[in-house]
């Protein structure tokens, strides 16, 4: 069977050492005797795991003992609510910055506890551009200012970060430990764990210790920052295998795949290729993004007509380039390539994709 490149946006590739090793461990976790998944999580093996992975973390993004790593349940989504449930109320506010569907949605979802403040959005031009964050009219008293990092839908990406002086707080869903970044700029960093950090089901929430203490009180534990860091992430049983193969994802950035400085050139290298294939193609396929904002981790493109665009998915798909298909909102192409895609998987896409403009 020919290699299979999987270019999902997410539930993503994941490194086949990784998944090699969560197989050897998986019936009988070193020094367990049974499996990781049948452990308890009050027990000694979890609680290691919890406390290494979250130092791992902390270790990889350059944070110190004034941030805490938690692990949650409820998917970056549950993150759009849980944030102003925790930070707005009655009389506050905080700032927005749109960029597409995620922010959009996490918007609504902060219109429930408290007052928005979008102070861009780049609906009307189909979320293609990022605006120039000096420029924007941020509120001197928001409790706090949203972005998202990378826009996994519309192919976008910051090169910048705003300069505000309340918390900054970014949906890195989709390019966390994609790249060497001043992590200490932000407040709260989240994730839902499935694009670049391992499998669905947990969703990594990076905090700075002293907004622990702003947390809404009257929220029950499980809702609550505080509460969850007071319990170690573990208010409820919390999903351990999730956990665990996060910690196996940790190793893999800091070891095989030479830390965050190697896989920042790796992941420019295979964005490079296929941007090149975009824009070497005479037009026949199209970045519809502004070239400053495109993004390292989601391409997307567009071929002449529909009937293409699905000629090339089917024919794709049988070289053996699978997931290619973009949002079914936006439609076109969208080759996802986060860290564990090889380079090698974008320079047979770029491959293909000369080939196939040429047919
Ligand atoms: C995928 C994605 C989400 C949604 O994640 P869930 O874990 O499914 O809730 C949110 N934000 C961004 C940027 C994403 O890419």
């Amino acid at each position: 069977m020919a290699t299979i490149y999987n270019f999902n946006p997410g539930p993503a590739v994941l490194p086949k050492s990784v998944l090699d090793r969560a197989q050897k461990e998986f019936q009988n976790y070193p020094g367990l005797g049974y499996s990781i998944m049948e452990a308890s999580h009050r027990g000694k093996q979890v609680v290691q795991i919890f406390a290494e992975t979250e130092k791992k973390l902390l270790s990889l993004m350059g944070l110190g003992d004034q941030y805490r790593a938690l692990f949650l349940q409820g998917g970056a989504t549950m993150q759009f609510i849980q944030i102003p449930m925790n930070f707005l109320g009655a009389g506050k506010k905080a700032d927005y910055i749109d960029t597409g569907m995620w922010t959009s949605k996490a918007i609504k979802e902060g219109k429930r506890y408290g007052g928005v403040n979008v102070l861009f959005s780049g609906k009307d031009a189909n979320y293609t551009a990022l605006p120039d964050l000096k420029k924007l009219a941020y509120s001197p008293d928001a409790a706090y200012t949203w972005m998202c990092s990378n826009n996994t839908i519309f192919g976008t990406q910051y090169r910048e970060l705003p300069d505000v002086k309340n918390p900054l707080i970014s949906d890195m869903s989709s390019d966390i430990l994609s790249k060497r970044l001043d992590f200490g700029r932000f407040g709260i960093i989240f994730a839902g764990a499935q694009k670049n950090l391992g499998p669905s089901g947990v969703t990594l929430v990076v905090i700075r210790k002293d907004l622990l203490d702003r947390c809404n009180p009257e929220l029950p534990e499980l809702l609550s920052y505080k509460g969850q860091a007071e319990n170690d992430s573990m208010v409820n049983t919390p999903p351990v295998f999730g956990v665990y193969l996060m910690g196996l994802m940790l190793d893999w950035i800091a070891g095989e795949a030479g830390g965050l400085a190697a896989v920042e050139k790796r992941n420019e290298q295979k964005a490079g290729l296929l941007y090149g294939a975009i824009d070497g193609s005479q037009g026949f396929y199209k970045c519809p993004v502004v070239a400053k904002d495109r993004s390292l981790m989601n391409i997307v493109f567009t071929l002449p007509d529909e009937d293409k665009t699905a000629l090339f998915v089917k024919e794709a798909e049988a070289a053996g380039f699978v997931n290619l298909k973009g949002h079914r909102s936006v439609g076109g192409i969208r080759a996802s390539i986060y860290n564990a895609m090889p380079v090698e998987g974008c320079e047979k896409l770029a491959a293909f994709m000369a080939a196939f403009a040429k047919r």
